[in-house]
């Protein structure tokens, strides 16, 4: 989130800057028209600031988009800016003059009030790709302006939208039934959005004004400290609260192999280099190895995990790659974490791979970040770069073909990439939910789901996905984990879950009795009252939460979402119908996922 919120910042920052500079070049003819832009755009500079901490409660940029409407237009402000502003960007960079641009950034964070270091040093980490992109970008600047802001629809741009083939013969649905009682079952830990930060300091300011708190200074009078094991607040995660939580882990449960879905570093993204993320991944591997000795450990690649964060350029951008980190994990994820050799391959071309966890299920870990709207390089071309969608159908169909069950593993929920990806993917869910029967995400720190639903009869639902707590405590959450009972191993298991349980660090009672205090969140299953875990449950579930919109059950799957850091009734009537809406879909731009819900009560 802070991560998507800088860059954002830092896009429309260097905007800005270019039309102070522009001024010089185009004074007849923009300047009139600049003076005009620039007083709206302090008065939403300053909206972002006094709302800042309704921001900080925001799960995703629609919740913050939401806000913004609340109060002023200013998804139209935005829009309207980067319609107007893109030209003279793309007249400076003609003219050879972008140097101007990190000059004036200092001025222009002072102007705004924006803390400096932030400001500077966001600009100097992402301006050369986000110049770069413009420079190169096929797109029109109306379509660069929504894919960035989302300003419209995606759907409505035909550059936007292509599609993979999907192979025909799908075979006809069955779905899921629950194997006998005393069947085997298999335990299977998910650890999402670890984000430790090393320069963590007890007793520094948490509720600083920098994206990422708790690493400096003393906390103004009044104000509070951050906390010996960890501080709900912009902070990431102590080093030995991680550590702690996770020989928790290790000594109390039952574990047959781990998921774990990526964010390794910390949010301090405007001031990480490569050596910053290789020392956390290196670093929180090797804890990860000697945690859970003789344990499979599965990764995904966060969006974190880059330097500058988000930005993986695809191999058509000749001026960056992303081989130093695809090195780094392949080295890490096989040499430390056990994955077979055979996975090195796909790992070094582009962060993803498949492997047999047992006979009969097929992992396969996707690269999402070459899906996220997030990643600016993807607006030089989005279309299923690496052929990484194509590579999955095939694998996808060897499984069928062999008989064999996949789970899915990825950092972004579909839901939150571009459109064209999760329209896509809902086709490929769709052709092979006999052989799906598991899907893994984390991204969002928070505890969620996404249906997956029939293609054409809408009520039919055909998958799910969970999206997993996150360790780290931001913003606004406790640390916790997830533990899956699935259906397995035995020949012929489904390996679909049957049940989960939430384990959370309680902050406030570990750091009152400086003792880690880790407890049963909730049980699944006895929570909700769910007789399977199956598609038809959740679908059902979702039925109940709509039919009892403000009701109790809605409180309580708000306060998990938070794990257990809220209540529901910090979630209000519009706040539980935009989750309902995120359950129901898979897809952005998704027409129809809020049309049964009710609107206003
Ligand atoms: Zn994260
Ligand atoms: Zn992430």
């Amino acid at each position: 989130m802070i991560c998507q919120i800088v860059s954002q910042l830092l896009l429309f920052i260097i905007i800005a800057h270019t039309v102070i500079d522009a001024r010089a070049i185009q004074e007849d003819t923009v300047g009139q028209l600049v003076d005009g832009i620039t007083n709206e755009n302090e008065e939403m500079f300053a909206t972002v600031i006094n709302y800042r901490h309704r921001f900080e409660h925001s799960n995703n940029i629609k919740a913050l988009r939401w806000m913004f409407q609340q109060h002023i237009d200013a998804e139209e402000v935005y829009c309207e800016i980067c319609h107007i502003l893109l030209p003279i960007l793309r007249i400076l960079i003609d003219a050879n003059q972008t140097e101007r641009i990190e000059n004036v950034t200092l001025e222009i964070c002072n102007k705004f009030g924006l803390v400096l270091d932030v400001c500077s040093g966001a600009v100097h980490e992402y301006k050369d790709a986000v110049l770069q992109v413009i420079y190169l970008t096929h797109f029109s600047d109306k379509a660069l302006c929504s894919l960035a802001l989302n300003c419209d629809r995606q759907t409505d741009y035909p550059a936007l939208n292509w599609t993979v083939a999907i192979p025909d013969k799908k075979p006809p649905p069955q779905p899921p039934k629950p194997p006998s009682p005393d069947s085997p079952k298999l335990k299977v830990l998910q650890l999402a959005d670890i984000h430790v930060d090393f320069e963590y300091k007890p007793g520094s300011e948490a509720d600083c004004l920098e994206p990422l708190c708790c690493r400096k200074g003393p906390p103004l009078p009044g104000h509070p400290g951050a906390g010996f094991w960890g501080t709900s607040l912009h902070c990431d995660l102590p080093y030995w609260t991680a550590q702690a939580i996770l020989e928790y882990a290790s000594k109390t449960e039952e574990i047959d192999f781990i998921y774990y879905t990526g964010d390794t570093p910390p949010h301090n993204v405007w001031n990480q280099s490569r050596a910053d993320q290789l020392y956390s991944i290196t670093t929180i591997n090797n804890l990860l190895a000697t945690t859970f000795p003789n344990k499979m450990l599965y990764s995904a690649v966060g969006n974190h995990e880059a330097a500058p964060c988000n930005l993986f350029p695809t191999p058509i951008i000749k001026s960056d790659n992303i081989s130093w980190l695809y090195q780094a994990l392949a080295d890490s994820w096989i040499n430390t974490l056990g994955l077979p050799n055979d996975t090195r391959e796909s790992i070094l071309r582009g962060g993803f791979y498949t492997t047999l966890v047992r006979p009969g299920l097929r992992l396969i870990s996707l690269n999402t970040n070459y899906y996220a709207s997030d990643n600016y390089w993807l607006f030089v071309n989005s279309t299923d770069p690496l052929n990484q969608l194509e590579w999955f159908i095939q694998w996808l169909q060897y499984a069928e073909d062999n008989g064999e069950k996949v789970h899915i593993i990825a950092h972004h929920p579909p839901r939150t990439c571009f459109a064209a990806f999760g329209w896509n993917f809902n086709r490929i869910v769709n052709r092979f939910e006999n052989t799906i029967s598991g899907q893994f995400y984390g991204h969002t720190h928070r505890d969620e789901f996404n249906m997956f639903y029939d293609e054409n009869d809408r009520q039919r639902p055909v998958s799910m996905a969970y999206i997993a707590p996150s360790l780290t405590t931001e913003s606004f959450l406790n640390p916790g984990y997830r533990i899956y009972t699935m259906d397995g191993d035995y020949p012929s298991s489904s390996y679909w879950v049957l049940d989960h349980r939430t384990v959370i660090m309680n902050l406030t009672a570990t750091n009152l009795y400086n003792r880690t205090i880790l407890q049963d969140e909730y049980n699944v299953r006895t929570a909700y009252q769910l007789e399977n875990l199956f598609p038809v449950d959740w679908d059902n579930f979702i039925k109940r939460l709509e039919y009892d919109i403000d009701g109790p059950l809605m409180s309580t799957v708000y306060t998990y979402y938070t794990k257990s850091h809220a209540d529901g009734s910090q979630c209000n009537h519009v706040c539980r119908r935009a989750l309902i809406c995120d359950f129901k879909t898979a897809r952005d731009d998704d027409p129809y996922a809020c049309d049964s819900v009710p609107p206003f009560a």
